[in-house]
């Protein structure tokens, strides 16, 4: 079958705020660009970001980036890589002060600065007391940001393909990236879009499990595409449990509330937090809480019918200070918890919420593979990537931080590599038959597999084999579980082939990516015998520097796993060693 081919210079597979962080440099700079979004791109899940993006602009008290970086490393519980952790923090001001002028309607102090919140884990002075360092818009400031980008874009003359779903990379035999091909969701064709450079900006795959707080659009659609092009994928042993879900919904209460003055109380009313984190209590890190709910609950003093929660109270802030800080919050109270929180407090748990592995890049956002050789013309960026700022736990607003800063030096990377090729690679012969295989396949499957079975089967076993607390049993019999899901999802069978959109093609494509993330997952906590930020195993409670202080890599050939070394040296100031994470 011949496709049909487009050609661009950059393709950029993801509409939320890395994607178009990138597109708008790329495209400012006069390059060809195409942006692929299998939603319209304001709806991806950077829209829902609620508390706020991190930069230590000193508004309300005095901040410094270095202090903002060793947070940073404290929170990734020193496996985060400190040359990124120093670039990203020593450019968060210059990032929002972007933003600004871009037009992005920041909350505002009453001496006209931008208004900053404190979040859990920013502190003053290396650790001494909670800072305010998250710059916000209400409890809507992903809205807002992706709306400006959106924008700016527009006026950039970006161009959009909206409803298109990326399948696979196209790589040649000598392992450059030219491309990708991709499905026209509201015909159901198949186009071949051959670029001189791709970004992978797909975002988050936090629908692997069951309870989760993330839009239903987050399947881990380039961790597939790479792992199926042979690409390694990093550190997928760490979830962030946020500690804030609403019970039962998964919708999320954002740590903005705890920034405002709120806190998580027990069946006893008693404020838990004082004991697990004599410091920080509700602004420690977010593993560190989503542990102490756990542990509430796990020990009886859970709230509720089922002693199943625990409470978010925020009642004391007054009616005012909710209404205008966190209208948003009020909303979702009311209709997924059937609470007002302005009389009565949150029943929340911990629930899934970000994927801190994810495609591993250099600084400038291009692909690398095990020794840190560039993938030619390959780029990741935003939530899919592991550059690594996050290491083994993400402190909040720090990701929104991590689209800009690396969307931007993508973007300014790939207009250079742009401008040293001058002619397009030619396109392998057989550039689409895997794809249209793997399409043909689902569409003659007989006496198949039911996609949302097979679905709901891996998000179960990810939900009990990998959850907040790891336990050893349990994890190796997840490893077999999910290879067993993993096989019966080759027999997919689209049901309903008359279903408008392909959506539910899409659906079934979902889950082949999907489920490259839970298998990695499942793999790399198996193998990880220590605890480190959001890795908690029961046999190996400590963390052990001696043996784990490394990235994970696995591969999907062979399910095989292997190891690189932290970059522990930043750019220019000194290394913050590893040492024992209190709050
Ligand atoms: C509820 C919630 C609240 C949050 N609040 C905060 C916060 O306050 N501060 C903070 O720092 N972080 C927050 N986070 C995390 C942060 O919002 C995300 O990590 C970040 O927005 C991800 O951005 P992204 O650009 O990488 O991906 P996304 O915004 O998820 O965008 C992914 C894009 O990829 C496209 N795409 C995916 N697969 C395909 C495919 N196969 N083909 C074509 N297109 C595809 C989608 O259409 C979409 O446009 C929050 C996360 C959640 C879930």
């Amino acid at each position: 079958m011949s496709l049909k081919v487009h050609q661009f210079d950059a393709v950029i597979i993801g509409g939320g705020g890395a994607g178009l962080r990138a597109s708008l440099q790329l495209a400012q700079a006069g390059v060809k660009v195409a942006v692929l979004s299998k939603v319209f791109p304001t709806r991806s899940h950077t829209v829902a970001a609620q508390g706020g993006i991190a930069a230590a602009l000193g508004n309300v008290a005095e901040d410094k980036w270095l202090w903002h970086m060793y947070d940073t490393i404290k929170g990734s519980d020193f496996l985060g890589d400190q040359d990124a952790i120093e670039f990203m923090c020593k450019n968060a001001a210059k990032a929002i002060i972007e933003l600004e002028h871009f037009g992005m309607p920041f909350d505002r102090l009453d001496n006209g600065k931008i208004f900053q919140r404190p979040f859990g884990g920013m502190t003053q002075n290396f650790g001494e007391t909670p800072i305010s360092r998250t710059c916000a818009v209400a409890d809507r400031t992903g809205h807002a940001m992706l709306h400006t980008l959106y924008q700016r874009n527009i006026q950039a003359n970006t161009q959009f393909f909206v409803e298109w779903f990326a399948l696979d990379l196209i790589r040649d035999s000598e392992g450059d990236v030219l491309g990708v091909i991709a499905l026209e969701i509201e015909t159901g064709e198949v186009h071949i879009m051959q670029a001189k450079t791709t970004l992978l900006a797909t975002g988050g795959a936090g629908r692997i499990f069951q309870a989760s707080t993330n839009a239903f659009i987050n399947t881990g659609d380039g961790l597939g595409m790479a792992a199926r092009a042979g690409l390694p994928l990093q550190d997928m042993e760490f979830w962030q449990f946020h500690p804030t879900g609403v019970l039962h919904a998964g919708v999320l209460i954002t740590e903005g509330v705890r920034g405002e003055g709120g806190y998580l109380v027990n069946s006893e009313g008693e404020r838990f937090m004082e004991r697990y984190a004599p410091n920080a209590k509700d602004l420690a890190s977010r593993d560190v809480i989503a542990r102490a709910s756990a542990t509430e609950i796990k020990e009886g003093r859970g709230v509720g019918k089922n002693k199943d929660a625990v409470y978010l109270k925020l009642d004391h802030l007054g009616e005012e200070l909710i209404n205008k800080r966190l209208p948003g919050i009020r909303e979702i109270a009311k209709t997924f918890a059937n609470v007002d929180p302005i009389k009565d407090p949150i029943p929340v748990v911990p629930t899934a919420h970000y994927m801190m592995g994810g495609i591993p890049t250099n600084l400038d956002g291009q692909v690398v593979i095990n020794n840190e050789q560039v993938v030619n013309g390959l780029y990741a960026v935003g939530e899919c990537a592991c550059v690594s700022v996050h290491g083994a736990n993400r402190l909040g607003s720090n990701s929104l931080l991590d689209l800009v800063v690396f969307g931007k030096a993508a973007g300014d990377k790939m207009v250079l590599e742009i401008a040293q090729q001058k002619t397009h690679k030619p396109l392998p012969s057989d550039v689409s038959d895997a794809t249209l295989d793997r399409i043909s396949r689902l569409n003659n499957q007989q006496n198949g597999e039911n996609v949302a079975e097979v679905g709901d089967a891996m998000r179960k076993t990810m939900q009990t084999h990998c959850g907040v607390f790891r336990f050893p049993d349990l994890l190796a019999s997840g490893v077999s579980a999910i290879g067993e899901v993993a096989s019966r999802a080759q027999r997919l069978q689209i049901k309903d082939k008359s279903q408008v959109f392909n959506t539910a093609r899409v659906e079934a494509l979902e889950l082949d990516n999907l489920l490259e993330v839970a298998v990695a997952t499942m793999h790399a906590a198996n193998a990880r015998t220590e605890s480190r930020g959001a890795h908690a195993r029961e046999d190996f409670g400590e963390r052990d520097d001696k043996k784990w202080l490394k990235h994970s890599l696995f591969t999907k050939q062979n399910n095989t796993l292997t190891y690189k070394p932290v970059r522990l040296k930043p750019l220019t100031v000194e290394s913050f060693e590893p040492k024992k994470r209190v709050y």
